[in-house]
């Protein structure tokens, strides 16, 4: 049995190993099989491979990327898979997205500010260096100046749709995701469809026009999850005619969320790997 981790993230965004503390960890765990997903970036998949090489891992990377999209008041995460990094206008896309990244934080870091807490912008950046810089990195500076004891406790108080410093999203919209990732000769996968907080009634519609627009899986098994979960999405996979795929959205070690950790795809299922052969 071959073990698919087809999400994870590194220093190249939000995620806390390097890319070849990343890749090293993955072969550790049985992972055979890691695509690599920063958030709106390839920047991290040439280094991931030289990392492979160099440690002589018995490791296969899938190119990847994680594209933040908008669909009505929602952030919809869209990732590509097998992407190849050079294409024109995927990497249009990703400056596009990193530009509206960059003043997004700006804007985050005025409001954080204003509420009370102390150069939020700067620091972030600096907790960012060169990657791309996402609410996780100023989650951490939040929780430093003690807004709240954890990251999801700062997530909840301060930079959630509706709290202080949240700044609505610009992103492109899921068909411009999803061509980019086919321009690149990639497959788009709707990103964990039940981490959105909408209702089912909107879930489905959501699953339904992210398939009429061509999108080609979506992800179905995850590391943690309800146990009715799995069974429900590979259903809506299957009424969709979607491929169905499994990651982790590793971002650093923790007790619960584990590279390659309990993923596997209920019966029925195709995964999107199919296409890979
Ligand atoms: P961004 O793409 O800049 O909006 O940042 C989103 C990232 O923040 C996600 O990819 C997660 O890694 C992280 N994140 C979002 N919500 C939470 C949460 N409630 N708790 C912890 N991390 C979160
Ligand atoms: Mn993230
Ligand atoms: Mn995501
Ligand atoms: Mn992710």
């Amino acid at each position: 049995m071959i073990k698919y981790d087809l999400h994870s993230h590194s220093t190249h965004s939000d995620g806390k190993l390097s890319v070849e503390e990343l890749v090293q960890r993955a072969a550790e765990k049985g992972v055979n099989v890691l695509a690599l997903t920063d958030h709106d970036t390839v920047a991290g998949i040439a280094p991931a491979k030289q990392a492979i090489a160099d440690l002589n891992l018995d490791l296969e990377l899938v190119p990847g990327v994680e594209i933040s999209t908008r669909w009505h008041s929602f952030e919809i995460h869209i990732v590509g898979l097998q992407v190849d990094t050079q294409a024109p206008q995927l990497l249009d896309l990703l400056g596009e997205q990193q530009q509206k990244r960059s003043e997004r934080a700006l804007k985050i870091g005025e409001r954080l500010d204003k509420a009370g807490f102390q150069s939020t912008h700067e620091k972030a950046m600096l907790l960012a260096e060169r990657a791309q810089v996402t609410r996780a990195h100023f989650a951490r500076v939040l929780v430093e100046q003690g807004a709240a004891k954890s990251v999801q406790g700062v997530f909840k108080k301060y930079l959630s749709r509706g709290n202080t410093g949240y700044v609505p999203s610009t992103w492109c919209d899921m068909q411009t995701a999803i061509d980019a990732i086919h321009s690149a000769g990639g497959q788009a996968v709707l990103a964990h469809p039940a981490r959105y907080k909408m209702s089912n009634k909107w879930l489905r519609k959501l699953i339904q026009e992210f398939s009429s627009l061509g999108g080609d899986a979506m992800e179905v098994a995850q590391t943690q999850q309800a146990p009715c979960e799995r069974q429900f999405l590979g259903q809506l996979a299957r009424e969709n005619n979607l491929l169905c795929s499994q990651g982790s959205d590793f971002h650093f070690p923790l007790p619960y969320i584990e590279l390659g950790k309990n993923l596997y795809l209920p019966k029925d299922c195709d995964g999107v790997w199919q296409r890979w052969q």
